[in-house]
């Protein structure tokens, strides 16, 4: 077996701190005391819990291997499709860690937090270059937070309108938060189903399209790594029938310097900062999820924005028809800084160049892998690939089964079973960040397993062999957590 990175950190064997050591042993030496014991030291060490008596190395390793329990970015290829974990410049943590940024107090007056402002003022207009839209708020602390945010934009626009519209175009290839944040705001999805080519049909779009719809919901490129094709021709649709385009800008680092989603028709976007613009993220660590929006919609954006009048930043002071505040004080802001850094040291050609090399790399394996997993759309492809385990199925090998082995060799699965629509997805983003040996070596050991599902199938079916607990009941693992080891 072909071993990858991450190779020696990841053998979950060893016993617990109670059954290793001796009773008796201690982890350091102290005098000994040269005074009676009080009472008072009695009682306090006493009986007392049950620790494990051990010595100083035998703690030492304990929590160093402990340390090496995480699969994370910093160990190895993560190449988990629709997350972007890529590698982010460690620099980016420093300047969010720094004391200028960290000890300032959200509640100082605007005078004496001039710089912090600037950041937050500077971020907006960035992130509206970058996604060709006019106007920006870095409040919402996630993807699906930013989506909200959009949502209740659509909700405030149609509403000052005069209108209530009660539904809303939803693809099947949209992520699915995306319905999840419509329903939040009492919206109806109507569910588009992807034409043969993974992409959207604009005939079907024409035919849903009524006064009743809010708008439509586009993950582009979709959860197929698809770049839909016809956004301007369902754009025009959809704002004839006096709708809305959202365009959910999760991903990108797929389009990011190449497109402009205010030319394809898209009025409000979310970013995700934890993807694309360098905040280190998987377990839920903190987000930001800025939405943007058209011009006619910048009133309704969540409040305050950073102002700026050529001598001072300030919070805007009102903003009547905004949607409101979608968090406390200026959102998460340490992410907002490593996004900042991030676009500074990057520059415009750089942040180009991050799309093509996450396309390139993605196209690669794509190329690579095409006649050994069956692969749902044979089209060009964006920042991630869908393969499916049609082929494997032959030999009863699952996707689940390809997943626990790659383990095996020191990667992180890819995302499994999502999209939905392709049975068995097996959906790869290597991101930007990894270098083509690094692709090679994936992909050999991809070949190798697809092998091995030939020859010796069982093999598989038992993967994972290098851990200590190995096939969980995942859904037993999510609704009953057993947090105690
Ligand atoms: C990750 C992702 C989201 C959700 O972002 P969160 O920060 O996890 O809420 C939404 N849409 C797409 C396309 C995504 O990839």
């Amino acid at each position: 077996m072909k071993y990858g990175p991450g190779n020696s950190g990841l053998i979950m064997d060893e016993p617990l701190l109670w059954e290793r050591g001796k009773k008796g042993r201690n982890g350091m030496s102290i005098p000994e005391s040269d005074v009676p014991a009080s009472p008072i030291n009695e009682d306090l060490c006493g009986e007392g819990p049950d620790f494990p008596d051990l010595s100083e190395v035998e703690v030492v390793r304990h929590y160093t291997r402990i340390s090496q329990w995480n699969f994370g970015i910093d160990t190895g290829m993560y190449p988990l499709g629709s997350c972007t974990m890529k590698y982010n410049p460690k620099i980016n943590e420093k300047h969010a860690g720094a004391a200028e940024i960290t000890a300032a107090h959200p509640m100082l007056d605007d005078e004496y937090c001039q710089g912090t402002l600037r950041i937050i003022y500077e971020l907006q207009n960035y992130l509206a270059e970058i996604t060709g839209l006019d106007c920006v708020s870095v409040q919402p602390a996630a993807g699906a937070h930013g989506e909200l945010a959009g949502m209740l934009i659509f909700e405030a626009y149609h509403r000052s309108n005069g209108q209530k519209r009660t539904k809303i175009l939803m693809p099947d290839t949209a992520h699915g938060t995306n319905p999840a944040s419509a329903a939040l705001c009492g919206y109806k999805p109507v569910a588009i189903k992807s034409g043969a080519r993974g992409i959207l049909d604009v005939d079907q779009i024409r035919e849903l399209m009524d006064d009743e719809t809010a708008g439509i919901m586009i993950t582009n490129p979709n959860t197929l790594g698809l770049f839909e094709e016809n956004i301007r021709e369902i754009s025009e649709i959809v704002h004839k029938k006096g709708g809305l385009v959202y365009g959910d800008g999760a991903n990108m680092n797929a389009v990011m310097g190449i497109a402009d989603m205010k030319r394809c028709g898209v009025d409000v976007l979310h970013l995700n900062l934890h993807k694309t613009f360098s905040t280190p993220h998987g377990g839920g660590g903190p987000g930001a999820g800025p939405v943007c929006v058209v011009e006619k919609l910048a009133k309704f954006l969540p409040a305050p924005r950073v102002e700026f009048d050529g001598v001072k930043y300030t919070l805007e002071a009102e903003r009547p028809e905004s949607v409101g505040r979608m968090h406390c004080f200026h959102g998460n802001y340490g992410v907002l800084v490593r996004a900042f850094c991030y676009i500074l040291t990057m520059g415009a050609e750089n942040l180009k160049k991050a799309t093509q090399y996450a396309v390139l790399n993605a196209s690669y394996i794509k190329v690579k892998l095409k006649g050994h997993l069956h692969l749902a759309y044979d089209r060009p492809c964006m920042h991630e690939v869908v393969f499916s385990d049609k082929k494997q199925l032959e030999f009863k090998v699952t996707t689940l089964d390809i997943a626990k082995r790659l383990m095996d060799s020191g990667y992180h699965p890819p995302t499994i079973y999502f999209p939905l629509v392709v049975p068995g997805a097996i959906m790869i983003e290597p991101t930007e960040t990894e270098s083509l040996e690094e692709l090679d070596t994936f992909i050999e050991v991809v070949k190798e397993i697809v092998r091995e599902a030939e020859t010796e199938p069982e093999v598989l079916r038992n993967a994972p062999f290098r851990f200590k607990v190995k096939r969980l009941d995942e859904t037993q693992a999510a609704r009953k957590p057993c947090l105690c080891g």
